[in-house]
């Protein structure tokens, strides 16, 4: 085996945190204290919940983008400016659509400042390894979703980064296309006809980073922390079927859907443990969901054996990033309990499903103003207020103190859906206002008319 120590380092981020400042002033934390290494040999997945800072975290290492704290080294130096050792293969493609195939992979090449005729050498051989001959007078438009991102791989590759970096590379592919890619990009890596020293893959799906990687860093959201990281050690090409696969993916599930289970970073790679340090109470964030598919989840473990999470979305063909939001609803709301990436329903939870709609409405009702903050709060100052109204503005306002103006806007969405649907209050859409529809009673003047 080789001795992780003895393999010679890419990029090290020292406590790399990003943060974005508001129109208002105020900075929301996307990435907090990030300690990683990519050395030379490994191919290492970067997995993590929408929205977790993946992209960012892989632009920081390109050096698109500066961290707001911390430190991104490459070989032993600060990083400033590009990264010159990293290219880039995006889930858009990013081709541009007036050039040719052979053109649009020329474009790394022509970017560091290399001679027409070797650079043309160097675009057509990649063009052929990559399996797109005959297709390099071509332009985007005429070929296929898999094809474009072969134009994709070959310009990131004509470049001979010593850094692969891959952003959700397959997404936008269909699934036989995508699994075609990954494997024909593993057989070039282990075969080493591409001098790529390492490789790095944002991937919000488990498998994914389970059929490539080496080691897998598995990111959280709210800001974006490394919550585990798992050296996978089965040797490639492995078998989705195999029970140590399963395994992995498995326990990269548990760690992913429970947000309290931390492995602890760099030192038991594969204990999964409870951490050590509470970390500090953050604003309650609200998964964009609707009580719908809660009560859909719900519904669909009733009397139901296997209470396995993983199977559970396998059986429903849904990704990780579809079911987890959904189930995060339920927790929230306190309809079901998650133990060991298995999901079971509470007695609230019994109740909901064997009650009427209007019973439903009424347990929502309850959790909602038992669990939810943000939901207390607009109770509160719509109690408080003598018309009952609120501008919707002033809910942003309060939102906009911990999130980005767009995920600002989704908790609003979010817990104006939820509001409405337990009949807490009403939403006047062209007003932007939440309102109470039945006016208290302490609050209503009783009118004596004479007879
Ligand atoms: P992921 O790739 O894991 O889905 P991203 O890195 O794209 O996550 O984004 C993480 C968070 O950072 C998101 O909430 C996103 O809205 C926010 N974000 C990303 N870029 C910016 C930016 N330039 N300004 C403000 N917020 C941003
Ligand atoms: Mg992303």
């Amino acid at each position: 085996m080789v001795v992780q120590a003895a393999k010679s380092r890419i990029v090290r981020l020292e406590g790399v945190s990003k943060a974005y400042e508001q129109p208002n002033g105020q900075a929301i934390s996307i990435i907090d204290d990030i300690n990683l290494e990519l050395r030379s040999g490994e191919i290492v997945a970067l997995l993590g919940p929408s929205g977790s800072g993946k992209s960012t975290l892989m632009r920081m290492i390109a050096g698109l983008i500066p961290p707001t704290q911390g430190q991104v080294i490459y070989h032993d130096r600060p990083l400033i400016g590009l990264n010159p050792g990293v290219a880039i293969v995006f889930q858009s493609f990013a081709l541009y659509p007036w050039l040719t195939v052979l053109e649009n992979v020329e474009l790394g090449l022509k970017a560091k400042g290399e001679n027409s005729d070797p650079r043309r050498q160097k675009a057509l051989r990649m063009i052929d390894i990559i399996g797109l001959d005959g297709f390099e007078n071509a332009y985007p438009k005429e070929l296929s979703g898999g094809m474009r991102q072969r134009v994709g791989f070959a310009r990131a590759l004509a470049v001979e980064p010593e850094l692969l970096c891959m952003d959700e590379p397959f997404s936008a592919l269909d699934v036989l296309t995508a699994e075609n890619l990954r494997f024909e990009l593993l057989d070039l890596w282990i075969e080493h006809r591409i001098p790529t020293k390492a490789i790095l893959i944002v991937t919000h799906s488990i498998e994914e980073a389970v059929i490539l990687a080496d080691r897998i860093i598995v990111l959280g959201r709210n800001p974006g922390r490394i919550r585990a990281e798992l050296p996978v050690t089965l040797p490639h090409y492995r078998d989705r079927k195999s029970p140590s696969f399963q395994a992995l993916v498995d326990q990269v599930y548990k760690i992913l859907t429970n947000p309290e289970i931390l492995a602890e970073a760099h030192q038991e790679p594969t204990t999964v443990s409870q951490p050590e340090r509470s970390t500090p109470a953050k604003y309650q964030s609200l998964p964009q969901v609707r009580i719908g598919s809660i009560a859909g989840l719900l519904e669909l473990l009733e009397d139901r054996q296997n209470k396995d999470l993983y199977r559970l979305a396998q059986e429903l063909l849904l990704e990780v990033d579809d079911i987890l939001p959904i189930v995060e609803g339920a927790k929230l709301m306190d309809f079901v309990k998650l133990a060991e990436g298995d999901i079971s329903l509470t007695p609230i939870g019994q109740e909901f499903i064997g009650g009427s709609i209007d019973d439903r409405k009424l347990l929502v009702r309850a959790q909602l103003t038992a669990h939810i903050r943000l939901v207390q709060q607009i109770c509160n100052i719509l109690q408080a207020k003598r018309n009952h109204r609120i501008a919707e503005e002033l809910i942003l306002d309060i939102l906009e103190k911990n999130f980005s103006p767009r995920e600002a806007k989704r908790q609003l969405q979010t817990v104006i859906d939820w509001g409405r649907y337990a009949e807490l209050y009403s939403y006047n859409e062209p007003a932007g206002e939440i309102f109470l529809e039945q006016v208290p009673d302490d609050n209503e003047v009783e009118v004596e008319t004479p007879v």
